[in-house]
Formats: structure tokens, sequence, C-alpha cells
């Protein structure tokens, strides 16, 4: 037997991962990095073949890790998680730093960051694990701690997107019980944040029409009720 809730007990940070040259690339928000080796210090990267990044990262052979502030903004979240560098230049907008390979470092909510060469790679299925060896380490923001993906789901209410290598889709997860109250929740089509009026203690309707998404940004008429 699977209980996929033993999944959501896994601890991960979560990371904008990019690459390009100079001002000219990709990013995209990764849970999956993680150090795999200390000498020479090596990392993973676990990113979606479908995804434009892993072209990205393929023919530049290099990549780096922007490590998120707690408090980091939904729109940073929202433009790197929830948007394709295949449609739109992600870039635009973000603060860059050129990295000494010439990799660009996404800034915006950054409290550190990471430069790696590309050394190896691994096919997984949907996924493909890239490995880099690291070139560049910096600490931007000595005080502030990291952004988890535990806090980003459990206070943010955000959620893995369907290219994620933690994805889980909702019909796994064990229903809650819950109370016979009359309410109704709505589904945010971007990205899959629910509404709960239990929850947020207030209908759907009351809300003005300037309500966005707090997760990806997108539009109260982007719901639908459930
Ligand atoms: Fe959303």
């Amino acid at each position: 037997m699977i209980n996929y809730e033993a999944l959501l007990k896994i601890s991960y940070g979560l990371y904008i991962v990019s690459s390009g040259e100079g001002d000219k690339g990709n990013g995209f928000v990764s849970n999956a990095v993680f150090q795999v080796t200390s000498e020479p210090a090596q990392f993973a990267v676990c990113c979606n073949k479908e995804n434009f990044s892993h072209e990205v990262i393929t023919k530049n052979g290099k990549f780096s890790v922007s490590i998120l502030n707690k408090d980091t903004a939904n729109q940073t979240i929202a433009k790197y998680g929830y948007k394709s560098g295949k449609t739109e230049n992600k870039f635009e907008g973000s603060t860059l730093k050129t990295g000494e390979t010439g990799v660009p470092i996404v800034m915006d909510d950054a409290i550190a960051y990471l430069e790696c060469t590309l050394v190896n790679q691994f096919e997984v299925g949907t996924h493909t694990i890239f490995i880099g060896e690291l070139v560049t380490a910096e600490v931007l923001a000595k005080d502030i701690d990291p952004l988890t993906y535990g806090y980003y789901r459990e206070v943010k209410k955000g959620m893995a997107p369907k290219n994620a290598p933690t994805y889980i889709d909702k019909s796994k997860l064990e229903k809650k019980a819950e109370p016979a109250v009359v309410s109704k929740k709505y589904k945010c089509s971007v990205c899959g944040f629910i509404y709960d009026e239990k929850e947020e203690g207030k209908a759907f309707s009351d809300q003005p029409d300037s309500y966005t998404c707090p997760v990806c940004g997108a539009e109260k008429e982007d719901f639908t009720e459930l």
C-alpha cells in the first residue's frame, strides 16, 4: 500500500534554478535541489524534460540555484513556477547577476546562490537529474531563513504543479472528514490552489473583483467552483 501522505513528510527547500548566458535564458522554481558530494561539492537538480529550462541547461552546460527567502513574493513563485519560458521571457523585470561562468542568477527574493557547471546527467523517466559541480556560492542575506516546501504548502497554501517531480494527484491523498457546513470550494485553473470558504472565513463571491490567487496571481475569473 502507498499512503501518499507519507511523501508530504519529506522536507525540501524552494529554489529558482536558472541557466543561459548573460541575461538570456530561463529559470524555474524547483524543490528538487540537493547536494550529492562534498569533495568536490556537487549538486543535483531535477528537471522535467518538457520544461524549457531542460533545453537551456542541456545547451549551456551550467546552472545557478537561487535560494529563496521564507517570505518570497507570490509573484516571484507565480512567474518562475507557473509560467513557461517557451512563451515569455521570465527574466524581464527581474534583477539578475551574471555569474563567473556567464550563467544568469536570479536575485529576486534570494538569500544565497550557487553556480555550477554541468558534469553529468541521468534520465529518470519524465525528468532528468542534472549534476553540477560548484563554482561559486554566495550569501546575500545572513539572517533571513530560507523558504521550505512545507512552509510554502502549509502557510502560503501553495502546491506543486503537474510537471514537478513531487506532484501528487489530489485524488491520491486521503480526504479529511469535514463537518456538514455548507461552504463551497473554488479552484484556481492556473495553479490548482483551492479557495476553501470555510478555511478563509469568507464567501468567494464576497471577495472583490481585484482578488488574485495567493499562489500564482491568477485573476478571480480564473477560479471555478468545485
Ligand atoms: Fe493560482
